[in-house]
């Protein structure tokens, strides 16, 4: 058993969350439920990013003060809890968290006694989405790579962070996988990047062009803690650092792993800025990073104004919360971006969920009820039948703990449903009502039918335990269809209802 800290990315959003907010939540949820279901003791996190410039003017343009915008964002995030499912262990907020200002400042102080800070003068093309400077040459066609905004000229004289510094150091904790970075290719990605050379960066900000919103630097009241270097301190002052110290030991120091899961636009902060700050504030590194690709819709990238920015709470309200969470495991790709579609959703729940899962545990259950009174019988030592369902069965736990550590939730899927599709196969193959049938007419003895029954209980229950972090809301149902591992299944009740496409609204 092992210990688990385990984070979502902090979002700042202009705007309702959308499906790609929703897919790494639901990612990190999965991965957290699966370790605690392993026997895990885990901690998983997530919150808003309240610092950031954006939130300035997202205030500004609809007359509300930061501190009201950044709330009604964070309400609109942490509303998310139920449709997804969601059992975070703490939200961060990071305007209003008593915990976080100390924990930055003690972050900022440590690096300052390292001597990794210094003023300079500067000027540059600065991305307030990104909240990023980027050369020229990292632009295309003059714009941001990430939102297509042509970039602010700004020029202002900040404290810049030695970088530069750490960039052998770096180098060696990546490529030698002691800061793993899954999936390969990001990590190449980032090892290119350092190859390139680092540069230090901008850690802070004037007052003024920040309009006096986040964390001054202790000592230095005109300048506000880059927004960056403040959202990424949210991992460690939540967990305790700079507030609670025997939290801190145990949350992130005395734990096994500390796992990231972010999306593919932040890797640089997260494998490259955030490493380094800690390395220079003498605080122990995360172990792993986990960098999703991200959700078109409809074939587009997902914003306000292509109109795609579909809200999930909706998506639930019209389906529900196992198809959303399904397709989002089962079908988003773990390189290249995946195209959501409501098509997809309804075809992937309607064929793994009500086909398969939902089929097979429906049909044990009702014969169970029929043909034993709801009675379940022990399981036979050998049933050469089935070979090759038990085969599944044995198989899945190890391709599924390989699966989910390296953050392949649709292969994890993909040996749930295997499990479904051999045990549809086994019914279909050893005819439990012919089985019947010959009890009924033929006085034939019931060792038969009973071992093909008490197989398929076993099977289900198997996945109503697989799906435990896909599907926590269907998990227990399938149990409890199957009894809750007494001697008796309940009355059969379809598990996932077949989705039809919504009418158009
Ligand atoms: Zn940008």
């Amino acid at each position: 058993m092992g210990r688990y800290f385990v984070t979502t990315a902090i979002p700042y959003v202009n705007g309702k969350p959308h499906v790609g907010h929703a897919l790494e939540l639901v990612e990190t949820d999965a991965f957290a439920r699966y370790l605690r279901a392993r026997g895990d003791e885990v901690r998983c996190q997530t919150g808003t990013d309240d610092n950031a410039l954006k939130n300035v003017q997202g205030a500004e343009a609809e007359g509300i003060t930061p501190t009201e915008y950044v709330e009604r964002v964070a309400a609109r995030f942490i509303s998310l809890r139920e449709p997804l499912g969601l059992a975070f262990d703490d939200f961060i907020k990071t305007s209003s968290d008593p915990r976080h200002r100390p924990g930055v400042e003690k972050l900022w102080a440590a690096c300052a006694e390292r001597g990794d800070f210094y003023r300079k003068s500067y000027a540059g093309l600065y991305c307030v989405g990104c909240e990023l400077f980027y050369s020229p040459d990292e632009l295309v066609d003059g714009r941001c790579p990430e939102h297509g905004t042509v970039p602010d000229l700004v020029e202002e004289s900040n404290w810049f962070f030695r970088l530069s510094r750490y960039q052998d150091q770096l180098h060696e904790l990546i490529s030698s996988d002691r800061l793993r970075i899954e999936p390969a290719t990001r990590k190449r990605e980032v090892l290119s990047f350092i190859e390139a050379g680092l540069e230090d960066f901008s850690a802070s900000r004037s007052m003024s062009r920040a309009r006096g919103w986040g964390i001054p630097v202790p000592g230095d009241p005109d300048q506000v803690i880059y927004v960056w270097f403040d959202a990424l301190g949210n991992y460690i002052t939540a967990p305790g650092y700079g507030n609670d110290d025997a939290s801190f030991q145990h949350w992130w120091n005395d734990s096994d792993a500390r796992v990231h899961v972010i999306g593919k636009g932040i890797i640089r902060f997260h494998a490259v800025y955030w490493p380094a700050m800690l390395l220079s504030a003498g605080v122990r590194l995360p172990d792993t990073i986990f960098v999703h690709e991200y959700l078109t819709a409809d074939g587009m990238k997902i914003s306000k104004s292509a109109g795609n920015a579909e809200d999930p709470a909706d998506i639930v309200a019209a389906f529900n919360t196992d198809a959303l969470r399904w397709w989002m495991l089962r079908d988003v790709a773990r390189s290249g971006d995946t195209d959501y579609t409501t098509e997809r959703l309804i075809t992937r729940a309607n064929e793994d969920l009500a086909n398969n899962i939902g089929n097979l545990v429906n049909r044990t259950v009702s014969m169970v009820k029929r043909y034993r009174d709801g009675v379940i019988p022990p399981v036979a030592a050998d049933n050469a039948g089935a070979a090759a369902l038990r085969a599944a069965r044995e198989q899945a736990p190890a391709t599924i703990d390989a699966a989910f550590t390296a953050f392949d939730f649709r292969r994890a899927a993909e040996a749930v449903t295997a499990i479904g599709n051999e045990g549809n196969r086994y019914v279909e193959a050893a005819r439990p009502w012919d089985l019947a049938k010959a009890e009924r007419k033929e006085g034939a003895s019931p060792a038969a039918l009973d071992a093909v029954l008490a197989e398929l209980v076993a099977t289900c229950r198997d996945l109503a335990a697989h799906l435990t972090p896909f599907l926590p809301d269907a998990a227990p149902r399938i149990a409890a269809q199957c009894g809750d591992g007494g001697p008796r299944v309940a009355d059969p009740a379809p598990v996932f209802p077949r989705l039809e496409a919504a009418a158009p609204a």
